[in-house]
């Protein structure tokens, strides 16, 4: 019997069943995992790092790029060498065809959100051996972020059809959950010791159209499923709130006074992709007639402290020398603060591969490192003007000589971090003011000034 099975006056009869978790992919498939590994807690399963003398394996693929589908292929084949007991979920779930001719001998293999069906194949293969008094699971669930931050999914799927993506196709058409209910998540969120709550989704803009921007009821008062009324709700709860995918449409303009008054982060997570109309027309991308330029301007004679994150796509099918220019000239008049580049990659099923003729390697690459090679030096001015000013940095991770920590213009895993300094001990997810002394090519270095 393990030493689990005695703990505290009641006993099990039998060991709980251990699960050993994989969570690969985005933010998003994070959060399935976190609901995931919270039922199976709740059910009084022990969730393990080793897959070696699991029950089971659970791997919660990426479909999203042909190379994430080749790591969970590889995550899968691991589990199977180390384990051989493995149910397959997420989005590479959705095609089961080429995993399960790969591996033919899996327990199951279930789709992106498919929560129910995922369950019922770990019941049938280890079933669950629950005892309430022992499986205790505070009721804001398990996650899987380290406890000061969180990410809040305020809604599944997707309405648009960007060319290069299969998105929509794996997890269908934008369904956004209710405001109070994401409302009522976070408070619990920061009631548990949250200080930043990330919101994510595929398009965070369009959140509510599905529901008509229908209210309901938090905390006595109706709230409206309208992207404004949730940052506006998220932003009564005294926390760091953090806005992903957001589409530049003339609504979004609404959030920015949150931003200049403090209660929302002046920070927008824009996946603009490309700025030539033509790239955009073929990409098909949401708000791809926006003069994004005039807006972000507008933005920041609002919110001057706006950190504005984005992505692009070089070598796009069709894209000629000249679009490429119009991406760089953008890129220099835009300022933006951080920002990544993919070379365009042919994902399986998506329309954009049969647009025009595709880019060759050796010029995506050559576009891709002037691309980087410019934003490179703007990200590095844009983060010295920040050198001798005071900052609010959360911190997140304590070292031997210095703690890493992320300024309001930081968010986790995707960005830069800031170095701290400090005459006395400082603890995760504590917020202090710092001043910056120094700035490299991405993070900053700081000396805590006040608590
Ligand atoms: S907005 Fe475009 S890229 Fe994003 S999920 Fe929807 S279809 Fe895919």
């Amino acid at each position: 019997m393990s030493s689990e099975a005695t703990t505290g006056a009641h006993s099990r009869t039998h060991p709980a069943p251990r699960v050993s978790f994989v969570s690969l992919g985005c933010p998003k498939a994070l959060v399935d995992s976190e609901r995931i590994v919270t039922r199976l807690r709740a059910e009084g399963y022990e969730i393990t790092r080793r897959h070696d003398g699991a029950d089971l394996v659970i791997v919660n693929t990426c479909g999203f790029l042909d190379s994430a589908k080749a790591e969970s292929l590889e995550a899968i084949g691991q589990a199977m060498a180390e384990n051989g007991r493995v149910i397959v979920t997420g989005c590479m779930g959705a095609e089961p065809e080429q995993i399960a001719r790969r591996y033919p001998s899996l327990l199951a293999i279930t789709g992106p959100q498919q929560y129910e069906t995922v369950l019922e194949a770990v019941h049938r293969a280890a079933p669950p051996v629950h005892d309430p008094f022992i499986d205790l699971v505070p009721p804001e669930g398990i996650k899987l972020t380290p406890r000061h931050y969180a990410y809040v999914k305020i809604s599944e799927g997707c309405n648009n059809r960007c060319s290069f993506c299969i998105i929509p196709k794996l997890r269908g058409n934008l369904i956004s959950r209710p405001a109070a209910e994401v409302l009522r998540e976070a408070e619990l969120l920061v009631r548990a010791g949250v200080k930043e709550l990330l919101v994510i989704s595929q398009d965070t803009s369009a959140y509510g159209v599905d529901l008509k921007y229908a209210a309901s009821t938090w905390k006595d008062r109706e709230v409206r499923a309208r992207f404004i009324d949730l940052a506006r709700g998220l932003g009564e709860l005294g926390v760091w709130v953090r806005l992903h995918y957001v589409y530049p449409y003339p609504h979004v303009d609404e959030v920015i006074p949150l931003m200049a008054e403090g209660r929302v982060l002046p920070y927008l997570d824009i996946p603009f992709q490309h700025a030539s109309p033509e790239m955009l027309k073929r990409m098909r991308r949401p708000a791809a007639q926006e003069k994004t330029l005039e807006r972000i301007r507008s933005w920041r004679e609002v919110a001057p402290d706006l950190t504005i994150r984005s992505t692009f796509i070089v070598g796009f099918p069709g894209e000629t020398d000249a679009d490429f220019d119009v991406l760089l000239e953008w890129l220099s008049e835009a300022q933006l603060d951080r920002v990544g580049c993919f070379r365009y990659e042919p994902v399986a099923g998506a329309s954009a591969n049969d647009l025009a003729t595709p880019v060759p390697d050796e010029v995506k690459d050559e576009r891709w490192h002037r691309f980087m090679q410019a934003q490179q030096a703007i990200s590095a001015r844009r983060l010295r003007r920040k050198v001798g000013t005071r900052q609010q940095i959360i911190v997140d991770e304590i070292g031997p000589t210095v703690a890493k920590g992320r300024s309001k213009g930081d968010a986790p895993e995707i960005d830069g971090a800031v170095y701290l300094s400090a005459r006395r001990p400082l603890k995760v997810g504590e917020i202090v003011t710092a001043k910056i002394e120094r700035a490299d090519a991405y993070d900053l270095h700081a000396t805590v000034a006040g608590f």
